[in-house]
């Protein structure tokens, strides 16, 4: 499995490829979701290619970019054990050789991006964009697979695909969870015993809400869980029903409807979603 480590070699690779590419952008430390991811471009693409890279255009000041678990050797141990075709894993140099604050921006509608998770991590998916994009245009792949987990990561990159014109197919792997519920998560890995402990209980919410009977008003059931939540020992930063498509607010449970939630423990933020069946 070739280990590409910056741009040129990975436009080589690409070059002499035969065959249909999924591509699978991760910031590493796998899991078992980002292997399902792997499994689905498998099935989808004669050749895979999983990039790591720990983005730091995505992360803000304060935010936990050098505390981000790193472990590249295993991950690509783990890579080339599930047959993947190839890895990039460029530097912040190669990606960035201005800098990160010299570095052009794509700006995803504000409908989608100052909303949930862009409340708190202004600028973040701006960083996401740009990254997805420049990688893109790098790997040029046919096929871009993305995790459900990070819901509103998902519907900005399908928005940008969409708004520029770009050709790759996105799909959306389901959201892979530890046995008692827990959406995996790189950085469960930081969690205490304690906070592991506590941490499935926003999954066991989520679900609880997504059975509400239909037509349900959404903020009392939000406000109502979000108390446990935080009872339990959470901080939570936001609970809310929106809609799978525009990610706009919903007043009322509907199928379709998705609910959104990030909570943090202690240094450590999860966020989850999900559909109403
Ligand atoms: P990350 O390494 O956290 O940036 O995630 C890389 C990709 O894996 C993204 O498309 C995520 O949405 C996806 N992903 C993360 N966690 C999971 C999970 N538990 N199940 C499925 N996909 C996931």
């Amino acid at each position: 499995m070739p280990v590409l480590r910056d741009p040129s070699s990975l436009r080589k690779w690409r070059q002499q490829l035969r065959g249909s590419l999924a591509f699978v952008p991760t910031m590493g430390h796998l899991h078992a979701g980002h292997l399902a991811l792997l499994r689905l471009a498998q099935a989808r693409a004669e050749q895979v290619l999983v990039s790591i890279y720990v983005n730091p255009l995505q992360f803000g000041p304060g935010e936990d970019f050098s505390s981000y678990p790193r472990s590249v050797e295993e991950d690509l141990r783990k890579l080339a054990e599930a047959g993947c075709t190839s890895v990039f894993v460029p530097s912040d140099q190669d990606l960035y050789p201005l800098g990160a604050t010299e570095q052009t921006r794509v700006v995803p509608p504000l409908a989608l991006s100052d909303i949930l998770c862009g409340v708190q991590r202004p600028g973040h998916f701006s960083g996401v964009a740009t990254i997805v994009l420049k990688l893109l245009h790098l790997a040029e792949p046919d096929i871009l697979v993305l995790g459900e987990k990070d819901y509103q990561q998902f519907r900005i990159v399908q928005q940008m695909l969409s708004d520029f014109d770009l050709a790759t197919q996105l799909l959306c792997g389901p959201t892979e969870r530890d046995t008692d519920g827990l959406a995996l998560s790189s950085r469960n890995s930081r969690l205490s015993p304690e906070q592991r402990v506590i941490a499935p209980q926003l999954a066991t919410e989520l679900r609880k809400l997504c059975q509400l009977p239909a037509n349900s008003l959404a903020l009392p059931a939000a406000q109502e869980t979000g108390e446990r939540l935080q009872a339990a020992g959470f901080v939570l930063d936001y609970l809310e029903l929106r809609d799978s498509t525009t990610l706009q607010t919903i007043n009322n449970t509907r199928s379709g409807a998705r609910w959104f939630a990030a909570a943090r423990l202690g240094a450590v933020r999860l966020i989850d979603n999900m559909v109403i069946p």
